[in-house]
């Protein structure tokens, strides 16, 4: 089960009416950008969160995989190829869209780097289909949810036309429900296999400062789970052990290891803090070969030099 968003435009009424998610599969020059070709990833099953002129305005769910057809007929008959890839939809529009730009301090931070559906001024990017990792599919529908599952308090519990689009709508939220639970499932079920195979590399203690108590313990990854593929999420080399604190520290790009398990500390932190955050400057650790790719993309793209 795996999560997408998809970039539609003027073609979502269309699209939805026909339940249908459609591109060519081919540009007019003949390539296939990455959005496009993404088509073909599309399980039964997997969601689909619909991005409309600014806002999240439906999830969906996959009614079979991906497959080959020609463009439906609509209204918009000009332009080029069509030979394309289909997934059909079961569409749930929100009463309630999420507008991107008032909560982009939650998401932009859950973006990554490559293949990132929105800008970082917010905008929607101009390709189709972008993958949605876990932690930001659970920030998307909590938005969802927020917005349009409300308790009914009693005055609203009389019969009322407002009632009765309510309870039309009610479909959406065992969607939203049984959706988020289903991710939340996945994304725990990775994190704890991630940490189950990588604590023991690190014989259980904190390559900084020998912490052993698992309470006090992170599995860290080196290269964020937001800009990994499934496998190397997974992958117990994508990371130290460390403690909660400097996890903390690692995470947020104030300290880096470099190929050699080289310390590098930011300069964001003045020296005198040194003793206090249990950090010194010629430490090394000792990695092993495989961490060595995820730790310099760590270093390169977290770090805060
Ligand atoms: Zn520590």
């Amino acid at each position: 089960m795996s999560s997408f968003i998809v970039m539609q435009g003027h073609t979502y009424e269309i699209d939805r009416d026909l339940g249908i998610i459609w591109i060519p599969k081919t540009d007019k020059g003949g390539n296939t950008p990455h959005s496009w070709g993404r088509m073909k990833e599309v399980k039964k099953g997997d969601q689909i969160f619909h991005y409309v002129k600014g806002n999240i305005v439906a999830i969906s769910i996959a009614r079979g995989g991906c497959i080959e057809a020609v463009k439906p007929s609509t209204e918009d008959e000009e332009s080029g190829n069509t030979d394309g890839y289909l997934v059909h939809l079961s569409y749930h529009e929100l009463e309630k869209p999420v507008h991107v730009r008032d909560h982009f301090d939650q998401i932009a931070p859950l973006l990554p780097l490559k293949y990132s559906p929105f800008q970082p001024n917010s905008d929607g990017n101009q390709g189709y289909l972008y993958p949605c990792h876990e932690e930001l599919a659970i920030k998307l529908l909590e938005l969802m949810s927020e917005l349009n599952i409300y308790l009914v308090s009693d005055e609203q519990l009389e019969f009322s036309i407002e009632e009765v689009k309510r309870t039309e709508h009610n479909t959406l939220i065992p969607v939203l429900a049984e959706t988020e639970s289903e991710v939340q499932t996945k994304l725990r079920l990775g994190q704890q296999k991630f940490r189950r195979d990588l604590m023991p590399l690190w014989n259980g203690q904190c390559v900084l400062c020998g912490i052993s108590l698992p309470e006090l313990l992170q599995a860290s990854h080196a290269k964020p789970w937001k800009d990994s593929t499934n496998s190397e999420r997974i992958d117990p080399y994508n990371g130290v052990l460390l403690c909660s604190n400097h996890h903390a520290l690692y995470q947020n790009g104030f300290i880096a290891f470099d190929g050699q398990g080289r310390l590098h500390i930011s300069s964001e932190i003045s020296e005198e803090d040194y003793v206090t955050f249990g950090i010194e400057p010629k430490t090394r650790i000792k990695i092993y070969p495989d961490n060595k790719v995820y730790v310099k993309w760590h270093k390169r793209n977290v770090f805060r030099k």
